[in-house]
């Protein structure tokens, strides 16, 4: 059976630059970011739909970040089976693409782009010494997947480690009926390596906005439109007829608050002015109460997420 260690999370920076995305106008750069960003995100959910439905006995990680002597490294999805343990570096690319003494070019425009076997190779090595350290003998092998059904690539020789979309299926059989039974040390190795994962990678980068310029209102999580009010308990979505607790659109704006602002105190006033169709502040105070620590004295009252002690 397949047991997924860890589930892959919508990138901290998706959900950031989503919301920037609909708040406000962006640069050509960060939209052109955002848009890699999801493409490159939808890429490794559909490599996901595949590792999951496996029915060997294996272990996943999706979406690991290790740090190496220093080296922070991430891995798309690692797998780990009796023998041996596979990292998979996924690509959503698109197109028709060439591979010509080791550099990889887009074919209309001849134009080389960064060659993703390096980003490979760099996690491949870092990932050994990492298992050396923890006492693994395990064999270690690595693939670049090409998941996006359009893609193709010329000249590709059968020697470099790559699966391209026409192969992933026979790959996924190839490993359904190889023999692989697992021990304690395998679920020993995947939870030590769970427990190495830094969950703030290092590589996400915010673009640069400010909160004033930002349009304020609560949006619908399913369309992406402002929300308003349907009554004293509701919020609505006029587009696509989304309702939810007012309590619910409160709690999840103001933890998109604290995501794109993680250093501006988090104040009664300033949630009221950013949710926009609340106007009872009252209501609003109430849901922080409930669901933050509160901070600070009556006139300065601000909000922390529970259980933290860092403030
Ligand atoms: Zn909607």
């Amino acid at each position: 059976m397949t047991i997924t260690m860890k589930k892959r999370d919508e990138v901290k920076e998706l959900i950031a630059l989503r919301s920037l995305h609909y708040r406000l106008t962006l640069s050509e750069k960060d939209n052109k970011r955002y848009a890699n960003i999801v493409k490159g995100f939808e890429g490794e959910k559909r490599f996901d739909q595949l590792t999951e439905a496996l029915q060997a006995d294996i272990y996943l990680l999706h979406d690991i970040c290790l740090d190496q002597n220093h080296s922070v490294f991430q891995i798309d999805t690692l797998l780990i089976s009796e023998k041996e343990i596979v990292l998979f570096e996924i690509k959503n690319y698109e197109g028709d693409f060439l591979y010509e003494s080791g550099v990889f070019r887009i074919l209309s425009t001849n134009q080389e782009i960064l060659n993703p076997l390096h980003q490979l190779n760099r996690s491949l090595t870092l990932l050994r010494s990492l298992l050396k350290r923890m006492k693994s003998n395990m064999t270690i092998k690595g693939y670049l997947v090409f998941i996006n059904p359009e893609f193709t690539l010329y000249q590709a020789p059968a020697d470099i480690p790559i699966i391209l979309p026409s192969q992933l299926k026979r790959f996924m059989e190839g490993i359904n009926k190889t023999p692989s039974v697992l021990s304690r040390e395998h679920r020993q190795l995947a939870e030590h390596l769970l427990k190495m994962h830094l969950p703030h990678s290092p590589y996400a980068r915010e673009p640069h906005f400010q909160y004033q310029h930002l349009q304020k209102g609560i949006f619908c999580p399913l369309c992406h439109s402002f929300m308003t009010r349907k009554n004293v308990l509701k919020t609505v979505c006029e587009k696509c007829g989304y309702v939810e607790g007012l309590d619910a659109s409160i709690i999840r704006s103001t933890e998109e608050l604290k995501l794109l602002f993680p250093d501006m105190r988090i104040t009664r006033a300033l949630v009221q002015e950013w949710c926009r169709v609340i106007d009872s502040s009252k209501t609003i105070r109430r849901v922080l109460a409930q669901n933050f620590t509160q901070k600070g004295s009556k006139k300065q009252r601000y909000y922390v997420d529970k259980l933290s002690e860092s403030e």
